[in-house]
Formats: structure tokens, sequence, C-alpha cells
């Protein structure tokens, strides 16, 4: 499918066909292991190059329509899908890094990141430096002759912090050395990264892009050359997206538009009532005035910012737990991106990351004004109502 239809037509489109065999309408669920091969002269023409399907660990129909659909809408030349972000992330820069090379990424990521980059890089030899993509002289100063590659999110977990990257795209460009971009946070329908100077983008497809946390998957999108190298890579460490959840995703991805449109308006609403509430100390989210990169927000993703946002309640920590105890509708759980309104407190201190799901906005309102309105007395008693046992993380 060409690009110059609509975003919404081809998150509907891109990628699928009629099923060649049976007219089925939707992409069936090829849910086998091998493929057969209808003559020995036909497995020879396959050996010569011709183009057959062999296993599924490298290669699936339905996978294929899925990574066809996301590389139209990422405006890639390819894409391979994976086990889940987590397997993109690595499987990428286990590529990248061949060798010992040395990266050089944002501090302020997802915390799996971080301790993929920080723990296990440097087992296999890679060298990595941390450092303010928010500060280009930074980034500039911490590449080396040994640089493989620079790694960021578009929209930080948790802390929302937004990266420009037409000036980072650049930088890596004069060095000669690809942009890497977790777009998890915002997926293709409020920022295509490639656009803004990146090489390279992934995702983990078990936020926004599935939208219904139903399934777990990953995804990379590139030049082929790059994303060839490391479909290579994935197939040998057994990383693959399953056909079942490509299906999956195949289906949300339909609605990620509408989606992320109501996530975004519904996100602002409750980012400008969180924000005036006099129990709550701070709030990160990229749409309001006050946030410090909200200009470079506004010229990425233009007048929607997404459906993440981070806030820190004034007062002790156990305040927090009677607030998320208060609350009616979102669930107390990790991750984001769904449909239902997820939270949950991170690690130490007093944060809490909203995921906003795509309920009725006035719901929300009154769920999230009552329970901040609970907690404006001070608290009898000292934490008791576990949330702080909780193993904390930002997933
Ligand atoms: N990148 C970001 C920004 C994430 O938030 C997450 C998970 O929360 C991941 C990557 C990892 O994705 P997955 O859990 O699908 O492995």
């Amino acid at each position: 499918m060409t690009s110059d239809y609509g975003f919404g037509t081809r998150s509907i489109h891109a990628g699928e066909e009629p099923d060649p065999s049976t007219g089925a309408h939707g992409v069936p669920i090829y849910q086998n292991a091998t493929y057969g091969f209808d003559s020995f002269e036909s497995l020879e023409a396959w050996r010569n190059g011709a183009p057959h399907f062999l296993y599924c660990r490298a290669s699936n129909p339905t996978v294929q329509s899925l990574e066809r659909k996301l590389a139209n809408l990422e405006g890639a030349e390819c894409a391979v899908a994976t086990a889940s972000g987590m397997a993109a992330i690595s499987a990428t820069l286990l590529h990248l890094l061949a060798g010992g090379g040395h990266l050089v990424s944002a501090d302020d990521l997802y915390g799996e990141s971080k301790e993929f980059f920080l723990e296990d890089l440097p087992r296999f030899g890679a060298t990595v430096d941390l450092v303010d993509f928010t500060d280009l002289a930074a980034v500039e100063a911490a590449i080396t002759p040994e640089t493989r590659a620079l790694f960021t999110e578009a929209f930080s977990n948790p802390m929302l912090t937004v990266v420009d990257l037409m000036p980072l795209g650049e930088l890596a460009k004069r060095h000669g050395i690809p942009l890497v971009v977790d777009n998890t946070l915002l997926s293709p329908a409020l920022l295509r990264p490639l656009e803004h100077g990146a090489d390279i983008v992934v995702h983990s497809a078990t936020k926004y892009l599935s939208g219904h946390g139903n399934m777990i998957g990953g995804i990379v999108c590139g030049a082929r050359d790059t994303v060839s190298g490391i479909a290579g890579l994935l197939s040998r460490l057994g990383g693959p997206m399953s056909p079942f959840n490509a299906w999956l995703l195949l289906a949300g991805i339909k609605t990620l538009p509408l989606r992320m449109e109501r996530h975004s308006a519904n996100a602002m609403a409750l980012a400008a009532l969180i924000d005036t509430h006099p129990v709550v100390e701070t709030v990160h989210y990229p749409g309001l005035r006050h946030h410090p990169n909200h200009d470079v927000a506004q010229r990425l993703a233009g007048g929607c910012f997404g459906g993440m946002i981070s806030f820190a309640l004034r007062g002790p920590e156990h305040l927090i737990g009677q607030f998320l105890d208060a609350l009616d509708l979102p669930t107390l759980a990790v991750s984001l991106g769904e449909t239902s309104t997820l939270i949950w407190p991170v690690t130490g201190g007093n944060l809490i990351r909203l995921s906003v799901g795509i309920e009725d906005i006035a719901d929300l309102e009154t769920d999230f004004a009552s329970a901040l309105n609970a907690i404006r007395e001070p608290a009898p008693t000292a934490s008791s109502n576990g949330v702080s046992d909780v193993r904390l993380d930002t997933r």
C-alpha cells in the first residue's frame, strides 16, 4: 500500500490483503511451525532465491503482514516483529554493538532498558555511557571513536522528558552512527521518529500498538540492511513474535489513531485537573505549558501528547496508599497504553505513574477529584496498606 493514503486508512489496510488461498477477509493466524514445498523443484527454486516460507522462527505470513503494516506506519523500509519490547531493544543493540562497541544512551529511560545497558551489555564486551539527552553538547562530548549508536526514548518512561530528535539525528549523522529511538509512549500515530532524523525505531508493542493488554511483543523498524541483520540475530536468539500475538496486534492497530487521540484528550484533561489540586506537588505531562519540554513536544507530536502522566503528591509517602485506595476506576498495575486506566507508584519517593485510558473523561475526572480530595486531611496512621511492600518498577 502506498503512503498516499492517510494514517487512519493505512492503520486498517497496510500489510493486509485477502488470504490468497481462501479469500478470507482479515489476515488469518498461520499457527504452524513449518512450511511444505510441493516438489523438489520448488525447494531448489527457493534455494536459488525464490520466496517461500520455511520455518516459523524465521518467518510467518501473519507476522509478515504485521511487519509490513508497521513499516508502512513508521515510514520505514522494513520491520521485524519480536517476542517483546525488550527483545526488540536487546536484539537491536547486540547487533549494533557487536565486537565491543560503545553506546551513548539517554539516562532517563524505562528501568529494564537501563538495566540491560548497564548490567548485560558490558558482559558482552560493550561499554555504555548514560547522559542527559536534552543536552546536545553532553551527548556529543560522550561520543568516542568506538561509539556505535545513540539510544533514547522520544517521551521517557516515567518522567515524560521529551527529547528533540532532529538535532540528535544530525549529530548522529555527522558521526556516522545510527540514532535509535524507543517510540513506545507515543506510537507512530503521534510521532514517526524516522521523519525527525532517527535511523531505527523500536517499540514495546505490548502497550499502545496493541492497546488491549492482551499480548506481549515488540517491533524494530528501519533500513532493510540493518533490520535484516537484526532479524537474523533475533531468529538465532529465538525471539520472534508468535503468530497469535501478531494477529492480536493486527487487530489492535486498526484503531490506533482513534485510541491515541482519545488517550491524549483524556490525559490532557486529567493532567490539568491534577495540576491544580493543592495536594499535588508536581505534574509531568508534556501537554502542560509549564512542562520544560512543552515546545519541543508540540513540534514533535502536534496537539496530542499521549496518555502518560506522572505526578508527585505533597506530604508523606503513606498518602500515596490512601490516594490509590480511594480511586475506583484505575487498576493498580504495571504496564501502560491499555484502553483502561492503569496506575502505579514508582520506586522510592512519591512519584505516581498514570496511564490514562479511554474511559469517559467525566468519570475519570470525578474519580480523581474525589480521591485527591480524600487525602486533603493528614493521615491518622503510618502506611499499612501494603503498597510500600510491592516490588516497584516502571514497566
Ligand atoms: N520500552 C518502554 C518505554 C517500556 O515502557 C517498556 C515496558 O514497559 C519496554 C520498552 C519493554 O517492553 P516489553 O515489556 O514489551 O518487553
